[in-house]
This record gives C-alpha cells, structure tokens and sequence, in this order.
C-alpha cells in the first residue's frame, strides 16, 4: 500500500519519529536514574539474593527538602540563633548532580537567606558558569545555616549542631559529586585536620560520594593567584559530573 494514503496517525515517517522521541525520553530517565545511583533494574520481579532490601539503605532518604527544612524549623540548637537574621538552608536543585558545599553564611545570605550571594557568591556563580553548569542545576549550601557574628570561623559546636541536617539534605539530594569550598566544608565532610592546599586537586569520599575540595571563593577574592588552581579542580569536576 502506498504509504502515502494511509491516515496520518498510521504515517510510519510520523510513527518513527514518535518512537524516536520514546527512545529519547527513556534514554534521559534512564541517565537521570543512573545519575540518581541506580546500577540496574532485576531482571524478574522476584527478589534476588544479592539484593533482598525491601526498605531503602541507611544513607538513602526517603524524605524531601521541605521536610528536612521542617525539622530545622526555627532552629535554636545553637548560639547562632541569636544573631542570626535568617537560616540560609540552600538553594538550587533539589536532584542536582553536584552539590557546592561552603562554610556558612556571610552578611549578605543571613540578610538574605540564600548561600552564596554576595561578592564570593558572585565568584561561585562565575565557576558555575565556567563549567557549563548554572546555580538552577546545581545545589548550593553550608556547613552551617546561620552567620556566625562578624563572620568568625564556626566554632565545633555550632559544626557539631548543624551537620546533621547537612547529612540529612544530601541523603535527600543523593548527588553523583560534592565540591567541598574551602576548609571548613572539606575538613568537616571528610573528618580530617589536613590542610586544603593538601586535601584539594583530588576526589576523596563522603560516604560513598566523590567529593572534590578546593579553595573557597572568599580566599580566591584575597588570593587571586590561586584561581588557576580552581580551574584545575574544576576541570575535574566536571570530567566527573559528565560521567556520572
Ligand atoms: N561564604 C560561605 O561559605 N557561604 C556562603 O553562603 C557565603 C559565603
């Protein structure tokens, strides 16, 4: 039969672009479920030995943001809260890939309340963007969620109150790759007391998730010599935000 006369809806030009359209949107879910962690589906529907969960690993959450935000609530766990105008909780993707990880708000985030937002936020933007990435992509936060007065260092309770619901957002998140900025993120995930300079430049493991330390934007802002460095890091963070 000439395919010419057949009804448009039975076309086969038009039934292979529909098919190829199917393909495509399988391909991107399936890149997002691998992006996500998932190795493979069973090949049956019967539990396999090697898998037998039936409730979700320990570090996986089943919860949201919000509710994670929810149980911060209007957090007084610490001193900071008296000086604190707002939480700075994080923004961005609440699925992103890559995970940006600071140290804890500045005047410009307590005021308000998104990380990153003044001039060293202004820098972290310029990374972003420099590796083809934009902040609606990526997820942005802190070690800690309120600013320390003066813009101090946090002090070790104030890291031990707040790092919980760190650990809480990324078990939401599950990111395929975290960028610790600075040495207060990179020394808090990775539970060391070596210096940046040494822990940056390679992938080290937050549970399981390779997470990449480099100088915060703050210190590139006083010390710009060491911009190529980032460059060189990020370099390698996004070789590995392609793969995974
Ligand atoms: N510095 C940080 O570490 N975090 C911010 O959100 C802003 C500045």
């Amino acid at each position: 039969m000439n395919p010419k006369n057949l009804p448009r809806a039975l076309d086969p030009a038009l039934f292979r672009g529909q098919l190829r359209e199917l393909a495509a949107g399988l391909r991107h879910h399936l890149e997002e479920e691998k992006a996500r962690g998932l190795e493979g589906w069973p090949r049956n529907s019967a539990p396999t030995r090697k898998s037998p969960r039936t409730s979700p690993p320990p570090s996986v959450s089943t919860r949201t943001l919000e509710e994670v935000r929810e149980e911060l609530g209007d957090c007084r766990r610490c001193k900071l809260h008296r000086t604190r105008t707002n939480i700075v909780f994080g923004t961005g993707n609440p699925r992103a890939r890559l995970v940006f990880v600071g140290e804890g708000p500045g005047r410009d985030e307590d005021l308000q309340g998104k990380p990153f937002v003044g001039l060293a936020g202004q820098l972290l933007t310029k990374i972003i963007q420099a590796i083809q990435l934009t902040r609606e992509e990526v997820y942005i936060t802190n070690i800690i969620k309120c600013r320390p007065p003066g813009n101090r260092n946090p002090e070790t309770d104030e890291i031990q109150s707040c790092e919980p619901f760190l650990a809480k957002q990324l078990e939401v998140i599950r990111p395929g790759l975290i960028c610790a900025l600075g040495t207060f993120a990179a020394q808090t995930l990775l539970k060391t007391e070596e210096r940046i300079s040494l822990l940056r430049g390679k992938f080290h493991s937050y549970r399981g998730i390779p997470l990449m330390p480099t100088y915060h934007p703050a210190y590139l802002l006083r010390n710009p010599q060491f911009k190529r460095d980032v460059w060189e890091d990020m370099k390698k963070v996004k070789k590995e935000y392609d793969s995974v």
